[in-house]
């Protein structure tokens, strides 16, 4: 299949151009920046809110609507680039491309593919701090749509229930599997781990590295992101050493 600019009917280039208007148009809306440019809020990763914003129609079209539209899109992006898709090696990039956005690295966008979890009473009466550490993620930055590669340690105290150790891995590969920053990635992960386990109990702390400050802009290839979130008995200094000193064994 060829997804060139060539295949379009001229009836799909206007509704093409109608669409780059809108978009041309949202672009160029000032918005709640709060005085940043759209260059600043990408450089500093400045970010607008907890939940990640998607439209209301957001799962309207199906999975495989999607990876059409985005394959056709892509291959648009490739086309303008000056890349010839009717080479063998670039010619399936577009839809391989789609596949993995929806399939793979963004699946975290839709609720339907969020982890189901199962609560267990706590019977052994285990009431201190449970942390696992050093869970490795990828994610990707949605500001520049390059990955962030790092580590999450979340912890909580148990108030009456427990759930399965490979969950909480789970729940940290949902949220990372989204356009994200650091900060909401960390909260939303936070957020969900309270309302699951019923307990205001959760600390969570990522340390990651964004391929957007090291691969390009400041091009800083040693420094790393740190974030926290201490809720509810986490938030004093001493379980915060606790749960450092657990981390760093
Ligand atoms: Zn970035």
């Amino acid at each position: 299949m060829n997804w060139g600019l060539k295949d379009l009917t001229s009836l799909e280039l206007k509704s093409m151009e109608n669409k780059e208007l809108v978009l041309e148009n949202y672009l160029n809306t000032e918005g709640p920046l709060n005085g940043y440019s759209h260059d600043d809020i990408g450089d500093d990763h400045l970010f607008t809110g907890v939940d990640t914003p998607l439209k209301p129609n957001a799962f309207e079209l199906t999975d495989n609507k999607k990876k059409e539209r985005i394959a056709h899109l892509f291959a648009q992006i490739m086309d303008v680039m000056g890349l010839d898709l009717k080479d063998d090696s670039l010619k399936g990039t577009p839809m391989r491309v789609a596949k993995m956005y929806i399939d793979e690295i963004y699946s975290g966008l839709n609720p339907k593919n969020k982890p189901k979890v199962a609560l267990f009473d706590n019977k052994y009466h285990y009431n201190q701090m449970l942390v696992e550490k050093d869970i490795s993620f990828y994610s990707n930055c949605e500001h520049h749509f390059v990955p962030i590669i790092g580590r999450a340690h979340v912890a909580y105290i148990s108030s009456g229930k427990v759930i399965g150790l490979s969950k909480l891995n789970r729940i940290v590969q949902y949220f990372a599997k989204r356009p994200q920053v650091q900060e909401r990635l960390t909260n939303q992960i936070a957020l969900e781990l309270q309302s699951v386990l019923e307990t205001e109990d959760i600390a969570v702390i990522i340390d990651a590295k964004h391929l957007c400050v090291s691969s390009r802009g400041i091009k800083d290839d040693t420094s790393a992101t740190v974030t926290s979130f201490y809720g509810g008995k986490f938030n004093t200094p001493e379980k915060i050493q606790e749960l450092y000193n657990y981390i760093n064994n």
